[in-house]
């Protein structure tokens, strides 16, 4: 009985959140002059249980977006209904790759050439194409993991010729700031980098640009943002052993 009324409350909460989410999502597409349909919205579910995401998916959510590698293994392994899709988008250690390979339907956090390699093996392993965006460190923040915007180009050409991976795309995480609106130039330069790629490495899509939280999705649509990664818009603040953040 308990339970059932907690995940009523659940579902009501996160039913509210995900429309409040998707309105501002078409708001934000029309502020930008875009077609909402193209932005597609990464519930992040780190540090989630199983559960909210069951019921994020049953409102209609189909992406879901997870940072730690053996946080998110057992989840992907309960949940993975037909037409859910797992996007890993933290950082990956090279020895990780099989199992994010064999788990993960994208990863948005290629980082070093070292890591797109060990990728490549065990998709061309698995006989699967494994579809990837570059993450770049647009502020240069000595904390983020991310090429820099210079090393990007070189780095690109040569992930591009690994058959077994597609890259489609760049993904980027924008510095925390006081004003949403300071991060605005970020988005701007990653969409500025995406044009000198379809230039410069003309073979892939560059379709995909992965930007924007829950602090500054709007910012990132208008900026022209395909991909959304929002956690705490959907599920509400996480919890980390006690801790919230
Ligand atoms: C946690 C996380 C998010 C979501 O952050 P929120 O502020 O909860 O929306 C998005 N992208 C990455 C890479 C993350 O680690």
């Amino acid at each position: 009985m308990r339970e059932t009324a907690m995940q009523e409350n659940a579902h009501d909460r996160l039913a509210t959140n995900i429309a409040h989410v998707r309105a501002s999502i078409t708001e934000a597409a029309q502020r930008g002059g875009r077609d909402a349909n193209d932005i597609t919205l990464v519930a992040v579910s780190k540090t989630v249980a199983v559960e909210l995401v069951k019921i994020a998916y049953n409102l209609g959510v189909t992406h879901f977006g997870e940072n730690r590698v053996q946080d998110a293994l057992p989840k992907i392994a309960e949940f993975r209904p037909r037409g859910v899709y797992w996007h890993m988008i933290g950082h990956v250690q090279s020895n990780k790759a099989s199992k994010v390979v064999a788990a993960f339907d994208s990863v948005q956090s290629v980082d070093s050439l070292h890591l797109a390699q060990a990728l490549q093996r065990h998709a061309e392993e698995e006989g699967k194409r494994l579809p990837v965006l570059l993450q770049v460190n647009v502020s240069g923040e000595a904390s983020k993991e991310g090429m820099t915007v210079a090393e990007t180009p070189e780095l690109a050409r040569q992930i591009a010729e690994l058959p077994a991976l597609e890259v489609q795309g760049l993904m980027t995480i924008a510095p925390l700031v006081e004003q949403p609106e300071e991060v605005r130039p970020v988005f701007r330069a990653l969409r500025e980098l995406r044009e000198r790629l379809q230039n410069e490495v003309p073979d892939c899509s560059w379709q995909h640009l992965s930007m924007g939280m829950t602090d500054d999705y709007r910012i990132a649509i208008e900026e022209g943002a395909t991909i959304v990664r929002v956690g705490r818009a959907i599920f509400g603040e996480r919890v980390y052993k006690g801790v919230t953040s």
